[in-house]
Formats: C-alpha cells, structure tokens, sequence
C-alpha cells in the first residue's frame, strides 16, 4: 500500500481513486485502529490469456516498476515458502510487488471499527428482529425520509438517515438503475495447523481470469479462495413496472461451476489442496454502480436522506476513507472533485446495460444468471469432498 499521490493532471477518475487511496493507505499504515489489520505481504498481479495480460498486467508493472516478472512454474514457487505453491501455471504471467502492497483482514477491520464507535458512544441494534431494516420511513406527507422500521416493527426516528446496505440499498428507494446487485463466490479450504504456519504471511496471487487466495485466517487456520468472473445476478420482475432487476438472496453454497473453477485455481496453482474438502462457502453481494465508482451524497429529493453504497466490488481497502468521505459529504465540506465523482448519477443509468461486464473478466466471460445454475454444492451436507 505505497502513498498514492492525486495530482492535478489526473483525470477526474483517477484524482478520485489515487485521493481515497491515499486517504485509506495512510490509515492502513499509520491509524492504530486500522494498521493492525494490514499485512504488507506482497501481491502477484497476473493474467493467462496474452490479451488480459496486455490489458492489466504490463500497466500495472509499468506503474511499479520494481516488481519482478514471473512467467515460468519455478518463479512462481519461489514467490512464496517451500511447499505452498507447487502448480504448473499453466499459461500464467505477472508481476510480484514485494514491497508496499498486500492485504487488509476486512472482518477484523469492521470489529474494530464497530468497537470504536462503541467506545465513542453509537449504540447498535443488531439481529434479525431488532437490527433488520424492512423499510425507510417516510414523512406524514411523503415528501421526506425520516427513519427507518425494523422487522420488530418498531419505528426509528432520526434527523438525518444513512442508507448503507451494500446489494440491499436497491430494496429500499427507487435508484433508477444505478446500482445492480451482483454476487461473486468464495470458499474456504482447511489447513491443518502445521500448514497454517507455512503458509503464513504468503504474498496476494490476483489472477484477474481465475481467482485469488489469502494466507490462512489466523483463529481457524482456513485459507479463503475466490473465483474471479464478471458476477452473478439474479433478475426477477418488479411486480409494479415489470421490468427486471438483480435481487439479492443468501446462500451458504455456491453454484458446482463455481466449485469446478476454485477447484481449477488450485489445480493450477497448488494442485496438492486441489481436492480437499471446502469448509464453507458463500455466494457474497455487492452493489455495481455504472461507473464502478461509489455513491456518496444526499438524496436530491430526501436531503435528510444520506447514501454510502455502490462498493463496485472494491468497498474493502478504502474502508477508512468512506467514512470520511460521508461524513464531509453530511457536513457539505465533501472536496468538490470527489463529490463530482459519488454523486446520485441516474443520467449514467437510463439504459442501464444489465449485463456489462465492467471491466472484469474470468468463467465464461459474461455476467451469468443464478437461475441457470443447475447443481449447488452441499457442503456440510456430507458431499463436496470431491467434484
Ligand atoms: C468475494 C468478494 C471479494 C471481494 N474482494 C474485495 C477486495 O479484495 N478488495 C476490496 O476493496 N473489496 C472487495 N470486495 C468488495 C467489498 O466487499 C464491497 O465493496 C464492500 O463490502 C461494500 O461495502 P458496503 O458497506 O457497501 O456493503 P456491505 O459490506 O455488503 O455491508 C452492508 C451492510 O448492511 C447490512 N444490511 C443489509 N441489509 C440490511 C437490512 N435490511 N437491515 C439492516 N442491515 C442491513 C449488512 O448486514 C451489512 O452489514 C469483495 C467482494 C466480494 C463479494
């Protein structure tokens, strides 16, 4: 996480995303609620098909040139403690930056933000009953936002309202299109203890066709995987205009094409856990605006109505930014630039290309439907040992 710099030559995209990077990597780096939960380990950007290789990877290495090229199985294995990585990549290329970039343990990073807040005095309501928003409630004359209702039916009053929901913003305003639900896959494979300590501190391999995977989770010894593809949605009728939509369900299993492709990641990568068992699973929703860049402002119809959504599937690492951002944008000191960026966009929505890849690739190449899938694992169901 090096400190990027916004200049005044970047772009409007680019000063926004070089500016919250510079916000969220002080943080990560210096704010001791944040730095604990950073692991400098490295991270591997790499590609397999020569084209998506041109497209992200030579970028990527020209923009931190002291990164090492790895392009055969040995340098690749050489990139981490003997034994972790014992594949063949196949096809595979990248480039590894050693220093100034690795990864950020998210779960720990909200405790610690939820444990903060309640030391400064926020008091939470959590649970499915008294913590589940069922919808915003509106003024006597419906002009206005003026709480929320819960689905213990109770009614919570407040001056001013934060929608931040992720993929479930979508379920309750009209947002006419700026966001789309979408869902990626992960799973966990278990690691024995004395394997946990290997692969301890590993450096990110990001393969932007096939996936990636962290060092174990340090309390459960469980290596995460993810498979990387455009998403999944889920479009169902809106009964009021009949128009189609993504909308988000939970499931603690993932589509068995899913399972065949983390299954390929590690077959490549390390073929010796390509068979284990996955321990838990989960499909994972985000919110994907147009642009893939967050929405932070007030509702132009609602203004006590504030909204923090539209992750993009990169909500994660400027975690400490966002909060800032939202608070300057409640405050009305929000930098000009970036209010410009987050701004409540429907203009860039109107004929919303539901099935836009948005710049990702992997799978099939396309954003794919749940209502295809024909099989889903039954992990802690007895199968899933093997495909
Ligand atoms: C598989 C996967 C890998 C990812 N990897 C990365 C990565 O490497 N780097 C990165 O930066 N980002 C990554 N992301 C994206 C990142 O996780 C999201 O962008 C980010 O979590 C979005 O934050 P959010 O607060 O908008 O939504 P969420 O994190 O989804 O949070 C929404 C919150 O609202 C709550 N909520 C929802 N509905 C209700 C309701 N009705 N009542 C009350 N509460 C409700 C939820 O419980 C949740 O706490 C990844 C996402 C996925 C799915």
């Amino acid at each position: 996480m090096p400190p990027a710099t916004p200049s005044p030559e970047d772009s409007d995209r680019e000063y926004f995303f070089n500016r919250i990077s510079q916000l969220s990597g002080q943080a990560w780096r210096e704010d001791p609620i944040y730095s604990p939960l950073y692991h400098p380990t490295g991270f591997i950007m790499s590609a397999c098909s020569p084209s998506f290789y041109e497209e992200q990877v030579v970028p990527y290495a020209k923009e931190f040139p002291n990164s090492v090229h790895l392009e055969t199985a040995e340098q690749w294995r050489a990139t981490m403690p003997e034994g972790v990585l014992t594949g063949e990549f196949p096809g595979w290329r990248g480039v590894f930056r050693r220093t100034g970039a690795g990864w950020v343990f998210a779960c720990g990073a909200i405790q610690a933000a939820h444990a903060e807040a309640v030391r400064l005095g926020v008091k939470f309501k959590t649970g499915s009953s008294e913590g589940a928003v069922t919808s915003l409630l509106f003024t006597e004359d419906k002009s206005g936002i003026c709480g929320a209702v819960t689905a213990d039916g109770q009614t919570h009053h407040a001056d001013t309202t934060i929608l931040s929901a992720g993929a479930n913003s979508d379920l309750f305003l009209d947002f006419k299109k700026q966001l789309r639900p979408t869902a990626w896959t992960l799973a966990h494979v278990p690691l024995s203890p004395s394997e946990a300590r290997t692969y301890k501190d590993m450096p990110v391999p990001y393969n932007i066709e096939r996936g990636f995977f962290i060092e174990p989770d340090a309390a459960t010894h469980q290596i995460k995987i993810c498979d990387e593809h455009p998403g999944y949605v889920h479009m169902v009728s809106d009964p009021k205009t009949g128009e189609k939509r993504s909308v988000p369900f939970a499931k603690h299993q993932i589509p068995v094409e899913s399972e065949a492709r983390i299954r390929q990641l590690l077959q490549d990568t390390m073929p010796h856990l390509a068979e284990r068992g996955f321990s838990f699973a989960r499909i994972c929703w985000d919110a994907d605006t147009a642009d893939r860049v967050f929405l932070i402002d007030r509702h132009p119809d609602y203004p006590s109505l504030v909204l923090a959504c539209g992750g993009s599937g990169h909500g994660v690492n400027p975690m400490p930014a966002i909060g800032k951002l939202v608070v300057d944008r409640m405050e009305g000191k929000m930098e000009e630039s970036l209010r410009k960026m987050a701004r409540w966009r429907p203009e860039q929505a109107v004929d919303r290309d539901w099935w836009s890849l948005q710049g990702r690739h992997g799978a099939y190449e396309k954003v794919m439907e749940f209502a295809d899938v024909k099989e889903w694992t039954r992990i802690g169901e007895g199968r899933s040992e093997k495909l």
